[in-house]
């Protein structure tokens, strides 16, 4: 045999793999069958790469069981989980009601998107009441997208209940569910069709790798989002399957840590006089503290406070004095973020008013007398420049 040949068949690995802790990262777009019979054989063998080797399908199986579900899609980021779940469900015709304070990026969607393809698009306020949210609910709506607690200024919905009632006249609810993690709150548990999650904040840890994930108990469901993903072609790579996979083991003992300091600075945060408002489910200030307590196992490092008002030079004096705090818009990893919340509000169909400049913060894992040192540095330079 020439050259050529002899060094694209040689260097095969043919014996079992060694077992280590993680799964092994296979990297395969081709997958090689054993014989002809194999070849069309979807039901017993993988036959192509895309739909993933053997650290996605352990990512998937660790996600099912967070969730307790009985399977989980993978995505390439958290938002295209959203999108991803929305299109493998809805079609022209179809109305879908989103809460007002969903992530932005998820209102684009619904907005150039959804609606070009027929799907008509309805923002309802995030405290609706289940009762008249569902009760007024059109013929058409097929689907309920909740956020809770919803992003920049936390409101929650009563989410068991909007469950029940949705299921009542047959309408999916599906949950950005990324605070909670998976971990702090269980949507399926609830009675939730879809629970989705942006892997990229807490599961993943680190600020490094993007994914999500849509899972689902009721197996028509679940075979409805994988057939989403197969429709349009995504995939995810092992690498970032086995990032995610790695952060999955130490995510209660982060969140647990996240949530304690978060709660730590926010209390602090309550007591300074340049603050009018904590945006926080766990102080029992927060309207929605009771649903918080009721269904929630916990917080996480991500909440929000108003400052009394005064100039933009001010607000941004506050911001720029931070040192251990990084203005960046995600949050999830290991390190303090902090960012300006209002820009984002206009977007809004039900204007709300949170009494001064909105801010939201992340707690990372740095200890929070240190961050609250920083943040009482920020406030001193708010104060000159609000008096
Ligand atoms: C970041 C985020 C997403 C999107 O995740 P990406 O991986 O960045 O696409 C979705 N929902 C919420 C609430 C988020 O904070």
């Amino acid at each position: 045999m020439s050259d050529e040949t002899r060094l694209i068949h040689a260097g095969k690995l043919t014996g079992p793999l060694a077992r280590t802790v993680g799964p092994p990262i296979q990297k395969g777009s081709t997958v090689l069958l054993p014989d002809t019979a194999a070849l069309y054989d979807d039901a017993h063998h993988l036959t192509y790469g895309r739909a993933g080797l053997s650290a996605q399908s352990a990512l998937q199986d660790a996600l099912a069981v967070l969730e307790g579900a009985v399977g989980v899609s993978l995505y390439p980021s958290g938002i295209a989980a959203i999108s991803g779940a929305l299109l493998a469900l809805l079609k022209a015709g179809d109305e879908v009601l989103v809460v007002d304070n969903v992530y932005k990026p998820v209102r684009r969607f619904c907005d150039h998107v959804l609606k070009r393809f027929g799907v008509t698009v309805s923002y309802f306020e995030p405290r609706l009441a289940p009762e008249t949210l569902v009760g007024e609910a059109s013929d058409s709506v097929r689907l309920i997208l909740l956020e809770s607690p919803g992003s920049l200024s936390f409101e929650m919905q009563d989410v068991p209940r909007i469950a029940a009632l949705a299921r009542e006249r047959g309408i999916l609810t599906a949950i950005d569910n990324t605070w909670g993690a998976g971990l702090l709150f269980r949507p399926l548990d609830h009675g939730v069709d879809i629970s989705i999650q942006a892997l990229t904040k807490y599961a993943g840890g680190h600020s490094d790798v993007f994914m999500g994930s849509a899972a689902a108990r009721d197996p028509a469901l679940v075979r409805k989002l994988a057939d989403g993903i197969h429709h349009m072609g995504w995939a995810v790579g092992g690498e970032d399957a086995y990032d995610i996979l790695r952060g999955l083991r130490t995510l209660p003992i982060r969140l647990a840590r996240h949530g304690e300091s978060g709660l730590k600075v926010g209390s602090w945060l309550q007591g300074q006089p340049e603050v009018a408002r904590m945006l926080h489910p766990a102080l029992p200030s927060f309207p929605d503290h009771a649903l918080w307590a009721r269904d929630f196992r916990g917080a996480c490092g991500l909440f929000g406070f108003t400052l009394r008002p005064a100039s933009e030079a001010a607000v941004a004096a506050f911001l720029d004095t931070l040192k251990l705090f990084g203005l960046g818009f995600s949050w999830g990893g290991f390190e303090s973020l902090a960012i300006w919340c209002d820009p984002q509000l206009s977007v809004r169909r039900h204007a709300a008013d949170y009494g001064g400049p909105l801010i939201r913060l992340h707690v990372g894992l740095e200890d929070p007398d240190d961050l609250i040192a920083d943040l009482r540095a920020g406030l001193d330079a708010y104060a000159k420049l609000a008096d």
